[in-house]
């Protein structure tokens, strides 16, 4: 059985609800602040760990105490922090949600989350069999340098392109397999994609951004499940008909759920159902750390 190794972003989420949104220059008198552990290398770290997958999270966190908090909370979902340093030189990752007229604002400050160097994942004990997974949420050159090396280790490259930005060819053609949204891929193919979209020019679109003839695209699409153009082949897995409470962390509990399976070593049409299924079961629960479910949870409604 392989290992989960994520090089991501860890953060904390301050929220603030107020009954409405302040103008600018205003103040306004807030009802509740929450703290919640986010940022999406976290969140998908969580997720592998929780599904029972041996989880390697490398990152930065600020010497403060946000840092302090989340190293105890991802501590406590089993994950290996060892590659995980503390720097002087910028505070942890925090973002800023304000939540009022069931709408939200959000002033995100990557602190410790931009020095994540190519050194950092220089380290790491990669071995053929694991899954290296990254998002958008540290530096670029950093994600080409750890794709580089799992890729001369056997190892196999999954990539999280959100929030969607930029990134050269050469990235790309080092992604076995790209999960991403459709507005993620309309960016990423430089056309508008709508939801409700046919599946039919879901995949064309895919298809024209393969980098690679054996790279795999997985295109999440919500409530309607996922589609995925794996070199030639295609698979579709239907949404599941669940009643939605929160989807916030419902990506990053499906890229966390795929790498865990594909680490375990299943085929991808079966890492995909899974992932969809243990997906289904996060937006069930509010949150995105703590609605990551288990194994025994996901196997059950499989
Ligand atoms: P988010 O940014 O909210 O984390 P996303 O846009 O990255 O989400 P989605 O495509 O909305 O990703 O959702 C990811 C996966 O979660 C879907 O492919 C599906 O498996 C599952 N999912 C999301 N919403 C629902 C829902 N309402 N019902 C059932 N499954 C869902």
């Amino acid at each position: 059985m392989g290992r989960v190794f994520v090089a991501g972003s860890i953060n904390m989420d301050v929220v603030a609800t107020a009954d409405r949104h302040p103008k600018v220059g205003e103040t306004v008198a807030g009802r509740q602040v929450l703290y919640f552990p986010g940022g999406k290398g976290a969140n998908q770290a969580v997720a592998a760990a929780r599904l029972g997958a041996g989880t390697t999270l490398i990152g930065r966190l600020g010497k403060d105490s946000f840092g302090a908090e989340l190293r105890t909370f991802l501590g406590e979902q089993g994950i290996d922090l060892g590659y995980v340093q503390e720097t002087a030189d910028a505070h942890t990752g925090t973002a800023i949600i304000t939540v009022a007229e069931a709408d939200n604002t959000i002033v995100v400050i990557p602190g410790a989350n931009a020095l994540v160097s190519a050194d950092d994942v220089g380290v790491v004990p990669l071995l053929k069999g694991d899954v290296a997974v990254s998002q958008f949420e540290i530096p670029l050159p950093t994600i080409a340098a750890f794709f580089q090396r799992a890729r001369a280790a056997g190892v196999t490259t999954l990539l999280n392109p959100a929030p969607a930005q930029k990134m050269s060819g050469e990235l790309l053609a080092l992604v076995d397999i790209l999960v991403l949204n459709e507005t993620e891929l309309g960016f990423l193919a430089g056309t508008e994609l709508a939801d409700g979209d046919e599946a039919a020019r879901i995949i064309d679109v895919a298809r024209k951004r393969q980098a690679r003839a054996d790279q795999t695209i997985c295109v999440t699409l919500g409530t309607r499940g996922v589609l995925a153009l794996a070199g030639r082949e295609e698979i579709a897995v239907p949404g599941r008909a669940v009643n939605a409470v929160d989807t916030t962390g419902a990506g990053d509990c499906f890229v966390g759920a795929l790498a865990a399976c594909l680490a375990d070593g299943a085929a991808l049409p079966a890492a995909l159902a899974f992932a969809n299924a243990a997906a289904s079961i996060s937006v069930q629960r509010m949150g995105a750390g703590p609605s990551m479910p288990t194994a025994k949870e996901v196997k059950a409604v499989l």
